[in-house]
């Protein structure tokens, strides 16, 4: 236990702050996540943990995930292709989905940033969340 508590810092930190249980299998996961900078699966996850979880099922991955999501410590990206995409990248920033191949790439723009939103959306309605999606051909699916 000794060892993990070390490993696992950072880890530790964010699981308290956003007040979740501090358990090994949840450690471990976030680690996992938190070194995907690829928008993960969920199948992606469960691979890399099955090293150090080998009793792991996808769906404890999954529910393990969507917990992460609510504490606010990734985002769930949704309809980027068949499956949904996890993301631990927490500051504000934008998308592109290669059509072919499925790879999100995350870029910064203040202009996007800074959209003034359509006058529909200026009453009655809350927008909490504002990023562009850009989808098309990656460059190595252009060659
Ligand atoms: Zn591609
Ligand atoms: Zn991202």
């Amino acid at each position: 236990m000794q060892l993990i508590e070390r490993a696992f810092h950072h880890e530790r930190e964010q699981l308290r702050q956003c007040g979740l249980k501090i358990t090994t299998q949840r450690l471990i996961i976030l680690k996992e996540l938190m070194n995907h900078a690829d928008h993960p699966t969920v199948h992606m996850i469960h691979e890399a943990v099955k090293k150090e979880l080998p009793a792991v099922s996808v769906d404890t991955v999954y529910r393990t995930l969507l917990s992460f999501s609510e504490a606010g410590l990734c985002t769930v990206l949704d309809g980027m292709g068949e499956a949904r995409r996890f993301d631990p990248k927490r500051t504000v920033h934008h998308h592109f989905i290669c059509n072919n191949c499925g790879k999100i790439v995350d870029f910064a723009c203040t202009e996007f940033d800074n959209l003034q939103l359509p006058s529909v959306f200026k009453k009655g309605f809350t927008v909490e969340n504002k990023s562009v999606r850009l989808s098309g051909l990656c460059p190595d699916c252009n060659k």
